[in-house]
This record gives structure tokens, sequence and C-alpha cells, in this order.
């Protein structure tokens, strides 16, 4: 279903291109590997090649790093068209955690990062993994129990802690460490990120944590370990102390960037269910020309809109310089009720077919779930949302209840 949304120009033009990139190279290929075993570095080269030939490889980073240049608001429906494959991130390049640690790097990072990490990320000759999340008694929905320590030594700094869920944690080439440099700091203050080498010493994979979804992508969640790490003055990622700030900066896009490949994944999916519906007869009639089936689509349709339209909000808030803190929480944890909520009508819809390997909905099914923990859970975003519904006035400053009538009242 096409709704036009006010896009930049460029971008509305971008996400065409890619669409029939899309259409003509991703979702054949993805039909080719249907239900079958992961996707191979191989493929993955070979879809990002095509992606290079279609002109539409890494559409979000900018031409002196090796991208097509478009801006963070003309990139956003580029996005959303390549969501509409599992495959399609990994093609473009758009597909986290990478995109979110690229433009991390390009925000934060020194020439000389971007020389070693940012270009080889942007060709896909490197693979980069975020480490924030710690198992108890460390750091999850409350960033401030951070735990992992960087303490300096010279000229470098020596990291000791315990990351998990750090997605590509097996395959990364580097990761990107927040860790504690100053104890004595505000929680908030006190940490720094790091550039660490996944072949430094002390840096050990404990495992990949067997988990829901992902689909043929196949990107690990791990559970890594940093004994006496040592790395160079060098690869503190922006300033010391700035480690929340610039995590902010990257979390705040990349959870729109997020929101909109799960709306492009809902999409289809609707897509997909409308054609089945089409095409199969119960009780006399077309399963599409029950009301019943179609009501079902509007909704799931109307509430994908209207999560568009909020990702869209929050993002030309970002672009206008504004944290826009609340309302990305909102559209968040919006998106990721009503993707997974599209994707269920979808599956429903196409009966047995819905849970089959046959058609792509069952990997979607898996993919979308995560979406409400991933990126801080639904009730952290909720959290953010209350603090700023309840803050002004303060609760204990409220006018009393202009009720119409006090308990005890007489009559009407
Ligand atoms: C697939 C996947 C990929 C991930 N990738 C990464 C990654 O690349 N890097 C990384 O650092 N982390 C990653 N994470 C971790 C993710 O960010 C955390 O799982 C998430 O922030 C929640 O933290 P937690 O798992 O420790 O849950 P906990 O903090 O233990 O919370 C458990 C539950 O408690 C509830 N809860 C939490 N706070 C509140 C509150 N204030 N009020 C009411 N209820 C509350 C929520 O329902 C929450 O789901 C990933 C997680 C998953 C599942």
């Amino acid at each position: 279903m096409i709704t036009e949304y006010d896009d930049p120009q460029r971008g509305r033009e971008f996400a065409e291109r890619t669409r029939e990139f899309l259409d003509e190279v991703v979702v054949p290929k993805e039909r080719s590997l249907a239900g079958g075993a992961d996707v191979s570095r191989g493929t993955i080269r070979e879809l990002r090649d095509a992606a290079r030939e279609y002109g539409v490889y890494a559409p979000q980073i900018a031409e002196a790093h090796g991208g097509q240049g478009l801006t963070f608001r003309e990139a956003l429906p580029v996005f959303e068209v390549a969501g509409r494959s599992l495959l399609g991130p990994l093609a473009l390049r758009v597909d986290a955690p990478d995109e979110g640690n690229m433009h991390t790097l390009e925000l934060a990072g020194d020439d000389l990062q971007k020389e070693r990490y940012l270009e080889p990320l942007v060709e896909g000759k490197m693979r980069s993994a975020f480490a924030m999340t710690e198992p108890r008694p460390g750091a999850g929905s409350d960033p401030k129990m951070i735990r992992t320590s960087a303490r300096r030594d010279g000229d470098e700094w020596v990291i000791d802690g315990h990351k998990w869920w750090t997605t590509q944690g097996v395959e990364a080439d580097v990761f990107i460490v927040l860790a504690r440099s100053d104890p004595d700091a505000h929680p908030y203050e006190g940490c720094s990120l790091f550039l660490v080498d996944a072949e430094t010493p002390g840096v050990e994979v404990v495992r990949n944590i067997p988990h829901m979804g992902g689909g043929p992508t196949g990107k690990s969640h791990a559970e890594v370990r940093f004994e006496g790490v040592r790395v160079p003055d060098e690869h503190l990622l922006g300033e010391e102390g700035e480690g929340f700030t610039i995590a902010q900066l990257r979390l705040g896009p990349a959870r729109l960037t997020h929101c909109l490949r799960f709306s492009g994944v809902a999409e289809r999916s609707l897509d997909v269910a409308r054609a089945y519906l089409s095409e199969r007869e119960a009780f006399g009639s077309r399963l599409a020309d029950k009301q019943g089936n179609r009501f079902a689509l509007v909704d799931a349709a109307t509430r994908l809109h209207a999560a568009r339209t909020m990702v869209r909000h929050a993002a030309d808030l970002i672009d206008a310089g504004e944290e826009a803190r609340v309302e990305v929480s909102m559209a968040k944890t919006y998106t990721a009720a009503v993707v997974q909520d599209a994707v269920d009508v979808a599956v429903q819809a196409c009966g047995g077919s819905g849970i089959g390997k046959d058609l792509p909905l069952s990997d979607f099914y898996e993919s979308v779930r995560p979406f409400r923990i991933v990126d801080g859970a639904d009730e952290v975003h909720k959290r953010v949302v209350a603090r700023e519904l309840f803050a002004d006035p303060p609760v204990d400053e409220l006018e009393p209840l202009p009720t119409y009538r006090e308990p005890g009242d007489a009559g009407r």
C-alpha cells in the first residue's frame, strides 16, 4: 500500500530506485534461499555489489566516506523500503548495528578512527558491535549501573567488564564499548566509549546467546568478557566522559531508523496478506471479499500509517537540532507494537501458510518481537514520556480535580 509522506524529493526518488532494487534483486534472492540456512558471506557480497551497481549502496553515509550522501531526513524512506526484506538492510549497508556504529564514528570519530574503522565498515570489509548492556549486577535497562571499567595507565586504557546481548559480537572485528572511566563522577558523566579490536588480548567472546528471531540474516547476540584489555589513548571515541552523550546521539536516530526498517517489514507483510486473501476462497467467496478480513488489514494499515507519521515527526525535530527524546520514545514504543500487530494480522490472514516458511511471514514474526525490548524496553520509553507528562506542574502542585460535583453533593 502506497501512502505519500512529506519526505524530501531526493529521498523519495532514492527510495523508488531502492524499491526497484529490492523487487528485482533482493526479493528473488530471498526466494531462492526460502526457509534455508543462514545467508553466506558470499551472498551478502553479491547483493552489495548489485546495490553498488544500482547506485543505492550506503545511502546514509557521506560521499567522502564511500556512501551516497543522503541527509538523515532524505535517507528515512530508503530505510523503510530496505526493510521490506530481511536481506534489504544487509544489501544496502543500512543494517544494525553497523549502521548506528558508522553513524557514531561519523559523528564522534577523529580522522584516524574514520580511516581505520569507518571506511572499511562502509565498504563491508569490517563488522562492528556496540557493547553497552551487561548481565546482572551490571546495567540493563538502567544505564547508570554500568560496571565495566576503563582505567587510565600511562597512555593506555585498561578495560575490565562483562557485556551481553552484543549484536554481531561473534562476527565483529571491532567493538564500541561503553565503560566507566571516572568512578567518582556523576553516573551519567563518568562513562566513555572505546574502540576495541576483537583480536586484542583479553577480549573473550563467551557465546552466541541462543535467541528468537533474525531469520536468514543470522546475526549473533553475544556474551563478551573484557579482562585487562589494553587500548591506546587514540581508541577513545569522542571525549572522555562523553560516553552517554554520544551514545544518546547514536540511539535517538538509530531508534528511528530501526522503526522504519520494521515499518517496511510490516508493509510487506500486509502486501503478502492481501495477495493471499485475493487468491484464496472459502465459504463461497474470495477471502479478500469478506469484510472482516478487509477491516483487519485496514486497522493494521491505519496504525502503521500513524506510526510512520510519528517517526517522521520525531525525525524532523532531530533534523532541526532538537533531542526529541519524548517524541522518539513515543514513536519507538508505538511502532514496535504496531509492526508486531501488523505481522500478526498477516500471519492470521494467510492461515497455515502464514506459519510455514514458503512465505517470509514467520521469519518476520520472530524478527519483530524483540523490538519491544531492543533499543530500550517499552516500559523504559514510557518512563521517559511519563516524566515529561507529570513534570509540569509537578504532581504535588496540581490544581484540585475540577469536578462538577463533590462526593455527598445532593441531587443533580
Ligand atoms: C535481540 C537483541 C539485540 C540487542 N542488541 C544489543 C546491542 O547490540 N548492544 C547492547 O548493548 N545491548 C543490546 N541488547 C540489549 C537490550 O538493549 C536490552 O535487552 C534492553 O535494554 C533491556 O535490558 P535487559 O535485557 O537487561 O532487561 P532488564 O533491565 O532486566 O528489564 C527486564 C524488563 O523489565 C521491565 N522494566 C525495565 N525497566 C522498567 C521500569 N522502569 N518500569 C517498569 N518495567 C521496567 C521491561 O519490561 C524489561 O523488558 C539487545 C537485546 C536484544 C534482545
